[in-house]
This record gives C-alpha cells, sequence and structure tokens, in this order.
C-alpha cells in the first residue's frame, strides 16, 4: 500500500512516514501543496494524507485540482481543532476522512487502516441509510422525503452515525470527531446531542434507527 504525504511541517512529515513505514506502508512526502499535487498525479498512491495549510496551494486546492482531474485516491485531510466548516468543506470537495490535529500515531493508524478497508466513502455523494437521506453538499438530511431540520453539529454526529452504520461508536470517539474534545473531557455533551438528534431524526418515525448500547455508546441501526 502506497500513501503519500502532504505536509509542511517537517517534524509533523517526519513522524508520521516514520510511523507509516513502521507500519509496513510506502510512503512519500511533499513539503508543499504544488509538489504534493505532481506527485499525486504522477503515481498512483492507495491513499494520501493532506494537511489544509500548505504552501504554494493549501489543502483544498490539491483537493480539487485531484478530483478535478478525475483522481479517486483517498484522502484524508489533516484539519485544524474546532474546524467543523473545514471539514464539512473537505468532504463537500471529496475528501473521504480527516483527522483533527494534533492526534496520537495509533489514532491515525486505526483511521488510514479503517480507510483502506473501507475504500472510498463518496462523501460528496448523498448517504443513505435505510429511508433515510444525506445529501453531504447540500447539508441536508430527509428521512422518508420529509426534511429534517438539523443544527451543523448535529447533521455532523448525524453523517458520523451514518457513515460508519452497523459500527459501535463510544462516547469519546464522537466527542473527538464532532466537538474536538479529548479524553478527560465530559462526554454528556454527546448524550445531550444524540437526544436532541433523536427527537428529529427517530421520535417522529416508527422505525427508530439511533441505538445506544449500553456500556458501548450509539450505532446506526435499522433492526
Ligand atoms: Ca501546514
Amino acid at each position: 500500500m502506497k500513501i503519500l504525504v502532504i505536509e509542511d511541517e517537517v517534524k509533523t512529515a517526519k513522524f508520521l512516514k516514520r510511523g507509516l513505514v513502521e507500519a509496513g506502508f510506502v510512503v512519500d512526502v511533499a513539503e508543499d501543496g504544488l509538489d504534493g499535487l505532481h506527485l499525486a498525479l504522477e503515481s498512483e498512491f492507495d491513499l494520501i494524507i493532506l494537511d489544509v495549510m500548505l504552501p504554494s496551494l493549501d489543502g483544498w486546492q490539491v483537493l480539487t485540482r485531484l478530483r478535478g482531474a478525475g483522481n479517486r485516491a483517498l484522502v484524508m485531510f489533516l484539519t485544524a481543532r474546532d474546524a467543523v466548516h473545514e471539514r464539512v468543506r473537505g468532504f463537500e470537495l471529496g475528501a473521504d476522512d480527516y483527522l483533527v490535529k494534533p492526534f496520537a500515531f495509533s489514532e491515525l493508524q486505526a483511521r488510514v487502516r479503517s480507510l483502506l478497508r473501507r475504500g472510498p466513502a463518496r462523501l460528496s455523494d448523498a448517504l443513505r441509510f435505510a429511508d433515510l437521506e444525506i445529501d453531504v453538499m447540500r447539508q441536508r438530511a430527509t428521512r422518508r422525503g420529509q426534511r429534517l431540520d438539523l443544527t451543523s453539529k448535529e447533521f455532523l454526529l448525524l453523517s458520523l452515525l451514518a457513515r460508519r452504520a452497523g459500527e459501535v461508536l463510544s462516547r469519546t470517539l464522537i466527542a473527538e470527531a464532532v466537538w474536538d474534545m479529548n479524553f478527560d473531557s465530559d462526554t454528556n455533551v454527546v448524550d445531550v446531542n444524540v437526544r436532541r438528534l433523536r427527537s428529529k431524526v427517530d421520535d417522529p418515525f416508527p422505525v427508530k434507527l439511533i441505538r445506544t448500547v449500553r456500556g458501548a455508546g450509539y450505532v446506526l441501526e435499522a433492526d
């Protein structure tokens, strides 16, 4: 498996390269957007880890040009903390996943493996689960064609659950992905928001989709 890391912070790039090589991947590194884009278009990579803030071309521009050229390599964005809009934009442009900086290498490795196993999430298209439909591009969600009135966090939460439907997601994972909270934070915010989300996504409909798994977390499931 071949991975391209486009990251201008030398320390982070080295750390990523070393870890990924040790994990058995073949890794190329580009330190600015233009070099990264050229490399990505020249040879085939299974995955591109793409920083947002880059010299010459930023991550958005790299991704836009990459997809514009018909390149469908998996792309994982490295985004800044507390920037939900960055992730939404990344997905709109055709990113497959994102990771919030700073991150632990173990987290990156787990996400890389899961992404490579799962393949492209095609997040620019609609996500569908049972009668639920999520249009990531337009930030719209519907059930049975009925528009759900969600806040941007609720939308992100629902998208996360839908993207990993059938997989039990822990409160910690959800808190990190949606709120950029770390392990020590109070994950009560997750329960509160899941409750609000349920009131909109599940309560008005006979079939409930968001299930609580005691002691483990939440899963989107139609039983
Ligand atoms: Ca950077």
